[in-house]
């Protein structure tokens, strides 16, 4: 009989179980480690987590720590060091059995307790399908690969298993977690790069989320196999041949492609199963990056290559790391064959992404739980989602575009590559080059032709940007700006130049009003009282005078309880760029008093102004300006038009909307805005954009009268660089 502590002992046996021993033959013991020291901490993991999780079981019915050992696995295949082995048989053990975060300290050291932890912390985030919420999902997820990358290695692991496994859950479960995959998992995957998870989540979540076109195209493969399996070995020996002629080592072989790559395509391009020509990819692995161009240069003499079809992924990197040379060729029958070329090191990055990366840098020394710098997508968003003024909203919508959008890939005009995501501008492409070039960024020619800032670049347009030394972004880019890195870097600029400018205009107003209510001396009281108000600085009081949300008034109130509120408060500019309530003003029409009125949004009448009165059914009457365009529309029924005046007091303010268009110079808005300001004219609403060196303002004036806006128009003439002036309809 076997000694009874051999489960715990497995050296009173003389021997360990079998299910570990196969595992312990999967890991790469690290050079410099010693292989039975490795082995005992190893096998310590294994029984501690056998006996924490003893009678449990899997709904497959399967004791439950196969799925851990699963995982170990499946870690191990990835060449994991050994703390993530351990990492991975007890990444359950916190979730689900007695032990506690002090025991794994205890027993194996705080690394390892700290990886399962975030395993279990990570299992703990809901993830919500609605749209909305998923990237406040990301947001978690990536905080915790923030922290410590290894802890998402081991999550894909097990989230690897769990979808090995689906079969065995209660079908509606299936569906929550393979979506859930979907949403989460899958396009997490493919940005750290871990392109071999992705593709096997993938047609693991397509099996279980779509099983009639699953089993469909699985017949289909099965019924062709024969046939492919010929047709690849011809190409992949005619390459051998042609390879070993130039003495280039490589491994070529054939690579089907996934279920769910090729229903996508079906469904992309709509096609039958039959008409999908590459169902399978080549693939030769070479040892040098040199010998991929050789290769590539001997694929090329025998076969021709499909133009749009080449992509060098050596020379430029895609986002998430991957490497490789793709190039699609007319092989033998005339039938197109998809080639991918790359070093073994390559090769790994591909299948395992950032955790080779992380692989690599462990054996390098310090610093292995941090952040990848090959991974540049991850760092940047990382970097935003740190800066203390990240709003998590637009965080999100950058996480968005950034997880799901395809890339395209554009060229410089020296024939470098860059990528982007799809809808990119060529505002993204500057930052994207340079953040100097796109904080400079003036206009840009794509292949050749000067277009709009805002056009849509498409797969394989040369860019070029043209920069001016005094240009500044604007908010108009920020209505097409599609990249993290664009998008965060004119946010920016303008929350800065906002404040600036606010603190300007705050000192001004302040000092106008004082003067005015003679009560200069009351100046250096009132910039020493910003506490009072609750702010740390004069300036961030400054600022609220400026932007509007704290009056002159109210802080004269405040540290002079005594003085009368008695001046008049027109003066005191009301804040910019917001929008106040709409006030219905006097009107008077022939005989009748308390008439409904309301003015044409359409044209903004003001005093002064022709204007024609249009009796609505029972909205009461509508005033457009006589000139106003959407007059003859109602010219049909003329009889309810009626002559109406004005009988308004002097200082009730009008709305109207200014169209100004000059030459896209920095400072112009400034400029603007200072010579209306400058007739104490209060700005309600300012939109600017440049295209083509163009600049378009609208302004929302509030004015008394005609008079008082010819004045204005004739100030802001002189403005410099102003071509156009024009009152706006809407
Ligand atoms: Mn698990």
């Amino acid at each position: 009989m076997q000694n009874p502590l051999a489960r715990f002992v497995p050296q009173l046996a003389g021997e360990y179980p079998k299910s570990f021993l196969k595992l312990f033959d999967q890991v790469l013991v690290p050079s410099g480690m010693d292989t039975e020291e490795v082995k005992q901490s190893l096998w310590k993991a294994f029984e501690f987590g056998y006996r924490h999780h003893e009678g449990q079981k899997r709904k497959s019915g399967k004791p439950y720590f196969e799925h851990c050992i699963a995982v170990a696995e499946i870690l191990a295949s990835w060449n994991m060091d050994p703390t993530m082995i351990i990492g991975g048989l007890l990444h359950d053990t916190i979730e689900d059995t007695q032990a506690s975060h002090s025991d794994l300290v205890e027993n194996f050291g705080e690394d390892v307790a700290i990886l399962v932890e975030g395993v279990t912390k990570l299992g703990d985030i809901e993830f919500s399908t609605r749209e909305e919420q998923q990237a406040g999902n990301f947001m978690k997820m990536l905080l915790s690969v923030a922290k410590d990358l290894r802890v998402i290695i081991i999550k894909f692991a097990d989230r690897l298993h769990n979808m090995l496994t689906i079969e065995y859950m209660p079908r509606i479960k299936q569906h929550r977690i393979a979506m859930e995959t979907r949403d989460v998992y899958s396009p997490l995957a493919h940005r750290l790069g871990m392109a071999k998870v992705k593709w096997q989540l993938d047609d693991l979540i397509f099996k279980t989320l779509n099983p009639k076109a699953y089993k469909e195209i699985n017949s289909n493969l099965k019924s062709t196999t024969k046939q492919r399996e010929r047709y690849i070995k011809t190409v992949t020996n005619a390459l051998r041949e042609e390879l070993k002629k130039y003495d280039i080592e490589a491994n070529v072989y054939g690579r089907p492609k996934s279920h769910h790559s090729i229903y996508k395509k079906m469904s992309k391009q709509d096609k039958s199963f039959d008409e999908i020509y590459d169902k399978e990819a080549i693939r030769i692995i070479v040892e040098k990056m040199e010998d991929c161009y050789l290769a590539l240069g001997v694929i090329h003499q025998n076969y021709s290559p499909v133009q749009e079809r080449f992509k060098d992924f050596i020379a430029t990197p895609k986002t998430n790391a991957y490497q490789s040379i793709h190039t699609t060729v007319v092989g033998p029958d005339k039938k197109l064959v998809e080639i991918q070329i790359r070093t073994e090191e390559m090769e790994a990055t591909a299948e395992i992404g950032v955790a080779a990366h992380w692989k690599y840098k462990e054996s390098n020394g310090k610093d292995s739980k941090g952040m990848d710098s090959h991974v540049g997508w991850l760092r940047e968003l990382l970097d935003i989602l740190q800066s203390e003024e990240s709003d998590p909203r637009e965080f999100m919508h950058l996480l968005k575009i950034d997880l799901f959008n395809d890339e395209i890939f554009v060229f410089t005009p020296k024939g470098a590559l860059v990528q982007l995501p799809e809808s990119s501008t060529p505002i993204d492409f500057a930052f994207k080059v340079h953040t100097e070039v796109g904080m400079k960024c003036l206009g840009s020619k794509v292949n050749q032709k000067v277009v709009p800032l805002n056009t849509v670049l498409k797969n394989g347009d040369l860019v070029e940007i043209i920069t001016g030394k005094d240009q500044s972004p604007n908010y108009g880019w920020l209505k097409f700006v599609v990249t993290s890195k664009a998008r965060n870097k004119i946010h920016r600029f303008l929350k800065e130049a906002d404040r600036e400018a606010s603190l300007k205009l705050g000192e001004e107003i302040l000092i106008k009003t004082l003067r005015r209510l003679k009560k200069l001396d009351l100046q250096e009281e009132i910039k020493s009282s910003f506490q009072k108000f609750g702010f740390q600085t004069t300036e961030q009081l400054m600022e609220v005078i400026g932007n509007g949300t704290l009056t002159v008034r109210k802080i004269l109130e405040k540290i002079t309880p005594e003085s009368e509120p008695d001046f008049d408060l027109e003066d005191e500019t009301p804040s910019r760029f917001s929008f106040g309530g709409k006030t219905t003003k006097g009107v008077q029409l022939q005989g009748i008093k308390d008439v409904m009125v309301s003015f044409g949004k359409c044209c903004n009448p003001i005093p002064g102004d022709e204007m024609l009165g249009f009796i609505t059914r029972g909205r009461g009457l509508t005033v457009h300006r006589s000139s106003c365009t959407s007059l003859p529309l109602l010219n049909e029924q003329k009889d309810r038009l009626v002559p109406v005046d004005w009988d308004v007091a002097k200082t009730d303010l009008f709305n109207v909307r200014l169209k100004i268009t000059g030459q896209d110079r920095k400072g112009i808005l400034k400029d603007l805005t200072e010579s209306i300001s400058s007739q104490n004219i209060n700005i309600k609403s300012v939109d600017m954009r440049g295209k083509d060196s163009v600049a378009t303002a609208h302004f929302i004036v509030q004015v008394n009268n005609i008079r008082q806006l010819d004045r204005i128009i004739r100030k802001i003439k002189k403005v410099k660089g102003v071509d156009r002036i024009e009152r706006a309809e809407r």
